[in-house]
């Protein structure tokens, strides 16, 4: 699945080639993805030239004169700048031409979305609840630990609430627990401020480091049928479930949490 880095990733892989540039066209394939594509989006976006791309979580957004497209990969989704007139695979369900060059959407799950939205995207329905971003100022230790009082739910399940910040999936979770040494299973209210200097710091670490390596793969967006943005990850704990701790060689400890797999080591976390 698409995590905050790919996503990232794929904002600076694709707005170099669009940023700037006139919609003429856009072609759907496919309109039936988690929500229906509207009929009508052809004529709200073509004409328009895209002023810029940002990302908000797991979103995309081009940001046009009047209006802006909201995208989110879905579980499979993914977009590349190919040449328009470049055939089409099965699950390449649109394109956002800008002249010669086309923005290709894959996704052969189809859970991904494409909306349009008018006015203030951060006030649409899907953006308005979302916690800060991990990456910025806003996410600060002192944040966490009051977020997290009277707050019964498992740590792991509280940073991985989009409410609480956005962008920690799976596995960032169990490798930024690991780092800062805390039990997932723990009660989110009993972390204490030094554990939430130690969450925030790597929390922050886990997703920039996978965007760095992200950044080697961002030419991998032009071109080709290939999956650019996904990248291999120096993992401490995710899928080493009963292998030795890194740390201490003792069998890490695999259960499922909330129908996710958590890895942690029972002598290192606490
Ligand atoms: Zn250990």
């Amino acid at each position: 699945m698409p995590e905050l880095p790919e996503v990232e990733t794929t904002l600076r892989g694709i707005a170099p080639h669009i940023v700037g540039r006139k919609a003429t066209h856009l072609i759907l394939r496919q309109p039936r993805l988690r929500w229906p594509i509207p009929a009508d989006l052809p004529e709200l976006v073509v004409g328009q030239t895209l002023r810029g791309a940002r990302r908000r979580g797991k979103y995309l957004l081009l940001d046009f004169a009047r209006g802006h497209l909201l995208i989110h990969l879905g579980m499979s989704g993914s977009l590349r700048i190919v040449q328009a007139d470049e055939p089409p695979l099965f699950h390449d369900h649109v394109d956002l031409l800008f002249g010669k060059q086309a923005l290709r959407y894959c996704d052969p799950r189809r859970f991904g979305c494409w909306l349009w939205v008018e006015g203030e995207p951060e006030a649409h329905k899907l953006l308005t609840e979302l916690g800060p971003e991990p990456l910025t100022d806003a996410f600060t230790a002192e944040y966490l630990y009051e977020r997290s009082r009277k707050r019964s739910q498992a740590v792991k399940q509280f940073i991985m609430d989009s409410h609480t910040v956005v962008g920690v999936g799976n596995i960032y979770a169990n490798e930024s627990l690991f780092m800062a040494g805390i039990k997932p299973i723990r009660k989110a209210s009993a972390l204490t401020r030094k554990d939430c200097e130690r969450l925030v710091c790597d929390i922050k670490f886990v997703l920039q480091r996978s965007i760095d390596q992200g950044g080697t793969t961002l030419r991998d967006f032009v071109g080709g049928d290939g999956k650019p943005g996904y990248f291999k990850q120096q993992l401490l704990v995710y899928g080493r479930g009963n292998q030795p701790c890194m740390t201490c060689k003792k069998p890490l400890k695999e259960v499922r949490m909330n129908d996710r797999t958590t890895v942690y080591c029972v002598v290192c976390q606490k």
